[in-house]
C-alpha cells in the first residue's frame, strides 16, 4: 500500500493504530512533516474496484465483526451498526454527512450544567473543518443557513434523494427550515495535492456498503494516499495487543499479530486510532494510562431515533446520496425539556438492513415482514443524531469471554438517560408530525443509539480525563489517543469530520513540541 517500508528495527517517529477517521489524517499530517511513521491497521488493504460488490450482504467484511458484548438496558447494536475495519476504518461505510460541530455544543456544562465542557473553543477546530473540508472534497450549501458564518464548501450540493425531497416537503408544510446536507461525496470531480483524482459521484446510494468509484471522501482514497505519498508505511492485517515499555514508563515498541506470527515495531512515539471500543479495550488488556480509572468510563452513543412512512409515490430508498437532507433548527429547540439538542436527517435504506429494522422494531416475520417488504419501494425515513450526556453507568470492560484470539471481548454497557429519553420523545412526535405532512401512511418509529463515542476523555484534569487537550495520555508522555474515544461530549452533530479536524489538530501540537 505505501513505500519506503521500515524494518521492525528501526526505530521510527511513531506508530499510528489504526486507520479512520482518528488516525488517516494525522497519519498523513506527521509523514508531511518528514516524520518516520507507520500505520498499523487490523484490516485488509481492499481494492474498491476489485472488491466492492453492489450487494450489501455481500460487504458485510467491511464491518468490525469481532464479538462484542452488549450489556445495559439499551444495549447498542454492534456488527454492522457501529463500525469498521480495513485500511480506512469505518469511513470506508459511512454515510459520509460531515457537519460541523456548533459552539454550543462544546459547553454543555456551561450552558446547561450537565456532562463536560471540551477544554478549547469552537474557534480551535474551526481552521481544522476548513482544511478537512478542502482536502477530501466536501460537497454543500454556501451560505450554510446554521452555525457561525463560515467559508463556502469546495463544491456544490448533491441531488437530494427520495426521502430528502419528501422530509423537504413535511418540513416546509411546517416551518421548519432544510438545507441540502454536507456530505464527503463529490458533486464534481476534484483532486488535491497527493490524491488521485477523484470522480464525482453518480448516485448510486450505496455509500454504507463502500464506494467503488472513490467518489466518496474515505480515508483510503484521501488522507491514507497523501500519507503514502509522504513516505509513510500502511500495514494492514496488523492486530495491535501490546508494547514493550522502558523502566521510565515511556513505550519503545508496539506488539501486533499478523497472519505470519507476532511481530514488534520499534517507536519513539505511539498514537492509539483504534476507535471508541478496540483504543479502551488496548489500554485496559495492557493496563495502561489508566491512572485515572477513566479509560472505557462514559461510553457515549448518539441518540438516533428512526421514524419510518410509507408513501403513494415512488421513493425507491436504495438510490441517491443517502445522506441528503439536513435541518439544524432543532439544535436547541425552545420547547425543549432536556440538555443539548439534535439533528433531523433524512434516509437512505438498502433492503436487507430495512427488512432487519422492520423485524427488530415492529416484530414482524415471515409472511408478515414480506407482505411490508412490498411497499419498500414506497418507504422513506427521517432520523435525529441527538446529543448523549456521560453517565458513569456506561462503560466499556474486559469480559472473562475469550474471543478467536484468545483476548478478553469487550462488554459494552449502556443505559439512555433521562435526557436522551426526553430528546427521544421530542424528536418522535416531531418527525411523526413532519411525516404526516409530507403525506406518509403506516407511519412508525424505531428508537436506536448511533456511533461509538467517548471512553478516553480529553480534559485538563489527570484525575477525571485520560488523555490532555492534545492528545497525550496523562500518565505515557509519548503516548496519544486521536479517535472518537477522547470526545468529553457526544455533540449533536455526525462525529466523522470533528474526528478528522481534531486529528490534525493532534498532530500540531505534537509537532509544535518538537515531536
Ligand atoms: C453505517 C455507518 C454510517 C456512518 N455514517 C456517518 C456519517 O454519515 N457521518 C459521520 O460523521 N459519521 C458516520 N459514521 C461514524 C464514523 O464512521 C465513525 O464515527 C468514525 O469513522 C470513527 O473514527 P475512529 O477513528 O474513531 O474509528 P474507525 O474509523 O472505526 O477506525 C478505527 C480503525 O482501527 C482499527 N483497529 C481496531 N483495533 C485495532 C487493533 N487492535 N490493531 C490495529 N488496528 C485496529 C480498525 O480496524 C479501524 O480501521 C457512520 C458509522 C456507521 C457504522
Ligand atoms: S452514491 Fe456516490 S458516493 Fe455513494 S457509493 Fe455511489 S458513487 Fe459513491
Amino acid at each position: 500500500m505505501s513505500r519506503s517500508p521500515f524494518a521492525t528495527s528501526d526505530e521510527v517517529d511513531a506508530v499510528v493504530v489504526g486507520t479512520g477517521a482518528g488516525g488517516a489524517p494525522l497519519l498523513a499530517r506527521l509523514a508531511a512533516a518528514g516524520l518516520s511513521v507507520v500505520a498499523l491497521e487490523a484490516g485488509k488493504a481492499l481494492d474498491p474496484v476489485r472488491d466492492f460488490a453492489r450487494d450489501e450482504e455481500a460487504q458485510g467484511f467491511l464491518f468490525w465483526n469481532d464479538e462484542r458484548l452488549s450489556a445495559g438496558e439499551d444495549p447498542v447494536a454492534f456488527g454492522r451498526n457501529n463500525s469498521g475495519t480495513g485500511i480506512g476504518g469505518s469511513t470506508l461505510h459511512y454515510t459520509a454527512y460531515m457537519v460541523r460541530a456548533q459552539p454550543a455544543d462544546l459547553r454543555l456544562k456551561t450552558d446547561f450544567g450537565v456532562a463536560e465542557d471540551w477544554p478549547f473553543p469552537y474557534e480551535a477546530l474551526e481552521p481544522y473543518y476548513d482544511e478537512v473540508e478542502a482536502t477530501i472534497g466536501v460537497s454543500g450549501p454556501s451560505p450554510y443557513p446554521w452555525g457561525p458564518a463560515r467559508t463556502p464548501y469546495p463544491l456544490k450540493p448533491l441531488p437530494l434523494n427520495g426521502a430528502a425531497q419528501l422530509m423537504q416537503r413535511g418540513c416546509d408544510k411546517l416551518g421548519i427550515r432544510t438545507s441540502p446536507a454536507a456530505n464527503a461525496a463529490l458533486s464534481g470531480s476534484y483532486a488535491t495535492d497527493g490524491t488521485r483524482f477523484r470522480p464525482a459521484c453518480h448516485n448510486c446510494g450505496f455509500c454504507q456498503a463502500g464506494c467503488a468509484t472513490g467518489a466518496k471522501g474515505s480515508a483510503d482514497v484521501t488522507w491514507l494516499p497523501m500519507a503514502a505519498a509522504a513516505g509513510a508505511e500502511i500495514r494492514p492485517e496488523a492486530y495491535v495487543t501490546g508494547f514493550e515499555r522502558a523502566p521510565d514508563g515511556r513505550i519503545t515498541a508496539v506488539v501486533y499479530r499478523t497472519p505470519r506470527g507476532d511481530e514488534r515495531q520499534r517507536c519513539r512515539n505511539v498514537f492509539l486510532c483504534a476507535g471508541a471500543i478496540e483504543t479502551p479495550r488496548i489500554l485496559l488488556l495492557n493496563g495502561l494510562a489508566n491512572g485515572s480509572g477513566q479509560v472505557g468510563r462514559n461510553f457515549m452513543a448518539h441518540t438516533g431515533i428512526q421514524v419510518w412512512g410509507q408513501f403513494d409515490e415512488f421513493v425507491r430508498p436504495f438510490k441517491g446520496i443517502p445522506g441528503g437532507l439536513i435541518s439544524e433548527d432543532t439544535h436547541r429547540p425552545a420547547d425543549a425539556d432536556f440538555a443539548g439538542g439534535y439533528l433531523l436527517q433524512s434516509i437512505g435504506v438498502m433492503p436487507v438492513t430495512y427488512a432487519s429494522q422492520v423485524a427488530r422494531g415492529r416484530r414482524l416475520w415471515g409472511k408478515q415482514l414480506r407482505a411490508h417488504m412490498r411497499g419498500y419501494n414506497n418507504t422513506a425515513g427521517i432520523n435525529i443524531l441527538g446529543d448523549c450526556l456521560p453517565y458513569a453507568h456506561n462503560f466499556v470492560e474486559l469480559s472473562d469471554e475469550l474471543d478467536a484470539r484468545g483476548l478478553p471481548k469487550p462488554r459494552v454497557h449502556f443505559t439512555m438517560g433521562e435526557n436522551e429519553r426526553r430528546m427521544t420523545d421530542h424528536a418522535d412526535k416531531l418527525m411523526q408530525r413532519i411525516w404526516a405532512a409530507a403525506g406518509a401512511r403506516d407511519i412508525w418509529s424505531f428508537p436506536r443509539n448511533a456511533h461509538i463515542i467517548g471512553t478516553a476523555r480529553m480534559g485538563s484534569d489527570p484525575d477525571s480525563s485520560v488523555v490532555d487537550p492534545d492528545g497525550r495520555a496523562h500518565d505515557v508522555p509519548n503516548l496519544f489517543v486521536s479517535d472518537n474515544s477522547t470526545f468529553p461530549s457526544a455533540l449533536g452533530a455526525n462525529p466523522a469530520l470533528t474526528i478528522m479536524a481534531l486529528a490534525l489538530r493532534t498532530a500540531d501540537r505534537f509537532l509544535a513540541r518538537g515531536a
